[in-house]
Order: C-alpha cells, then sequence, then structure tokens
C-alpha cells in the first residue's frame, strides 16, 4: 500500500494502544508505559492520528534517544524538554517546568505524556494548523523549508505511519451484541442538492461512526469514503438517488436489525436569519407510519445534546412532522421515510437537520473543526441514550476493528 499522503487529524487509529507502547519500547525510548498509554489515549480522543505522531517524534529525536535533541539534552542544565514535536510556547493547557524555556522558546515538560499532548494539541489549537489536516498539509508549517529539508521531513513521516499500519495486527472477531447504527449523509446522491450541505453532511457521518465507534457500537454508513486525504465514510457520493439509499438501509436491516437510522442534513432557507437544529420524524397516519418514539424521545434527544455540545441553539422547538416540511404537504412523503417504511416496526428513522447553512452563524460554525468533533458526539451519545446502550465506553480494540471492517472494504 503507497501512501501520497495520510490524514494527521480527524482520523480514527490505525494501529493499535499496545502496538504503539512496543513500537516506543522496541527503540528503546525513555517514554514510560504509562505515559505512551497516556498520549496514545489523548490522540485518539482528540482524532489525531497515533501513527502519524509516531513519525513526527522519530523524526524529531528518535523517539527520544537521540542525545542531540532538545527534548533529550541537558540543555546546559536546564534539563530535557521532553516534547515529542519538540514544541516551542505556548503549551495549550499541558502543566510545564515554566521558565526559564530552552534557547528562548522551547517549553520543558515535567513529562512525557505532558510533552505528548503538548504536541497534540499544538496541531488544534495553535492557528496556523486551522484547516490542515494532512501529513503534507501540516509538515510545511511544522517545519517550515527554512529550518528543514520539509518534503523529506513530510516522507520520514508518512514512511513510519505507513510501516505501523501495515504491522497492525489483525482485528478481533465481530462482535454480534452492540447494536448497529444506520447513517447517511444528506445529498450524497446522485439527486444532488445544496454544495455547501452536502460538505457538512458528508464530514459529519464520518465524524459520526468514528464516535458511535468509540462508544462500543457498530456505525453502517450508506456512503463510501470521497476523494479526499481521510479514509472516513460518508463523503462519497452514494451510486443512486435518495430512493436507491433508503433501498440500501433496508437491505442492510436484514442482517444488522438497525435499531436507529439516522440521515444527516442541514437547513437552507430564505430567510438568512433562521437558524437551529431540528428533527424531522415519519408522521403518516394515513399509511400507519406515525413514529411517536422519534418525536417524543430520540429527536429531542438529539436536539438537546446537539445545542448543548455544539452552541447551534434549537429551532422552533426542535421537533417537526414530516408533513410540515412542504414535500409532504404536496401530498408526497419524504422519499427517505417512504422507502425505509418496511423497517418500522424496529427502526426508529429520524432526520436531522444540523442549523442553517443559509444562516451565517451557523454556516460559520458548520466550518469549524470543533463542530463536528462536538456535534458527532452530541448525535452519538443521545443515540446510545435512546437504545439503552451502556455496554462500550471509549474501546480502542472496538475502533480498530471497526475501521477494518468499514473503511477497508468502502
Ligand atoms: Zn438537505
Amino acid at each position: 500500500m503507497v501512501l501520497a499522503d495520510y490524514r494527521f487529524k480527524g482520523v480514527a487509529p490505525r494501529m493499535t494502544e499496545d502496538q504503539f507502547w512496543g513500537e516506543l519500547r522496541l527503540n528503546r525510548s525513555p517514554v514510560p508505559e504509562a505515559d505512551a498509554r497516556k498520549v496514545y489515549r489523548h490522540a485518539v480522543a482528540r482524532q489525531t492520528s497515533p501513527e502519524c505522531l509516531l513519525g513526527m517524534f522519530w523524526k524529531e529525536s528518535r523517539y527520544g534517544t537521540d542525545p542531540a535533541a532538545i527534548c533529550v539534552s541537558d540543555n546546559g542544565g536546564l534539563g530535557p524538554t521532553r516534547s515529542w514535536g519538540n514544541t516551542t510556547e505556548p503549551s495549550f493547557g499541558a502543566p510545564t517546568l515554566g521558565a526559564p524555556f530552552v534557547r528562548g522558546r522551547f517549553t520543558r515538560y515535567p513529562t512525557w505524556a505532558d510533552g505528548g499532548i503538548a504536541t497534540i494539541e499544538r496541531l488544534w489549537q495553535h492557528k496556523p494548523y486551522d484547516g490542515k489536516l494532512t501529513v503534507r498539509e501540516i509538515v510545511p508549517v511544522w517545519a517550515p523549508p527554512s529550518e528543514n529539508a520539509t518534503a523529506a521531513y513530510a516522507t520520514t513521516v508518512l514512511a513510519v505511519a505507513e510501516r505501523l499500519i501495515a504491522a497492525a495486527p489483525a482485528p478481533p472477531p465481530s462482535q454480534e451484541i452492540a447494536p448497529w447504527i444506520a447513517i447517511a449523509s444528506g445529498h450524497h446522491n446522485s439527486d444532488g442538492g445544496n454544495p455547501d450541505e452536502a460538505v457538512t453532511t458528508g464530514r459529519m457521518a464520518g465524524a459520526l461512526s468514528v464516535e458511535i465507534a468509540r462508544l462500543g457500537m457498530h456505525a453502517w454508513v450508506a456512503q463510501g469514503d470521497g476523494p479526499d486525504a481521510d479514509t472516513l465514510p460518508g463523503d462519497a457520493n452514494f451510486p443512486g438517488g435518495i430512493w436507491d439509499v433508503a433501498a440500501a438501509v433496508v437491505a442492510e436491516d436484514k442482517a444488522k436489525h438497525f435499531p436507529v437510522f439516522i440521515e444527516l442534513h442541514t437547513q437552507g432557507v430564505g430567510d438568512t436569519k433562521v437558524r437551529g437544529v431540528f428533527g424531522i420524524y415519519p408522521d403518516r397516519p394515513d399509511v400507519g407510519d406515525v413514529d411517536a418514539d422519534a418525536r417524543d424521545t430520540l429527536i429531542p434527544m438529539l436536539v438537546g445534546t446537539f445545542a448543548q455540545y455544539t452552541k447551534i441553539p434549537i429551532w422552533n422547538g426542535g421537533v417537526m412532522s414530516e408533513r410540515s416540511t412542504g414535500v409532504g404537504l404536496e401530498g408526497f412523503r419524504l422519499g427517505i421515510f417512504n422507502k425505509t417504511a418496511p423497517i418500522r416496526d424496529h427502526c426508529t428513522r429520524v432526520i436531522l437537520e444540523m442549523g442553517a447553512h443559509s444562516n451565517p452563524q451557523d454556516f460559520a460554525i458548520h466550518r469549524t473543526d470543533a463542530f463536528y468533533s462536538a456535534g458527532a458526539r452530541a448525535i452519538a451519545e443521545a443515540i446510545a441514550a435512546f437504545v439503552g446502550w451502556e455496554g462500550g465506553g471509549p474501546s480502542v480494540p472496538v475502533i480498530y476493528r471497526w475501521w477494518e471492517e468499514l473503511w477497508q472494504t468502502a
């Protein structure tokens, strides 16, 4: 497998925690086991590639074994910095040993865990890295040509990441207990739609699948991975229209018995002042398809957590009948509800409108990285609460197994 580039941020791990610690131990790194595991878990929680982090740590100091590196050297009596990326100020919340800094601006950390966490946080919190997600986007900022051989730096990081991914152990056997959750990204099909909305729904579907896995459930996403650098599903276009997406959900349900199907959208309306999140539920008493669970329980939970985590307000009570959408009023059913009606006896189906792309405040939030981590967490936690799932806290093997199953076949 040749990687032309690899996503450093906004990605699930492709190596295990034991492999991460084993790589450091094998190379005689001074990082203690507890610190290595803490940094791995922080990377996973921050959707930062542990493989690329190790690539950077290797390039900077051979995992803390290069005696000349600032993170290892006694630095003329001041002591080593213990920074995995040889980072400078600020420390982005990690504890430090305070002034004096080494060579004026390099921060000293009391432990290797703090130095690793600060390296991860810098990639997210330092302004120059805003919107930069892949190794080849990040490295020119991290190691500019004025200080480094930038292209060689990127190649080294990618080569280490590729080797670690190739050496990752086989996934454990599939689990049958945890529920499967069906996800579709709105307008990623041949029926088209607003391009801004499609960017948001595609990216959120990928982030949501990671959060579902983090909670120990299984995610099935109708859309595969698109042409970007990441390996997250949801941003490719489904081969067919919205009714074909719905038909795929019904077909997949035969084996997976989805308790929940969620399709993601953002709202677009003429009045740019209209903003907020709301859910739409199946509401056609004439054909025996009124989902009271969606109306009274799942949607209130979804919009409640979503508004709390993303700061997008709840629009108009947060719950809307499909008959109020305009499409329903014209005598047609929302296609996605019409075609998924055959699974209504056990599957709660909802459309989540995650704010309005026509509103400047909501749209500005849609274009932040934080929106996807916070929004995905909100949706996943609401779904877990709705189905009564308490079975899995953050579980690295589960995330890993999920990636193997889903991403390699996408
Ligand atoms: Zn839409």
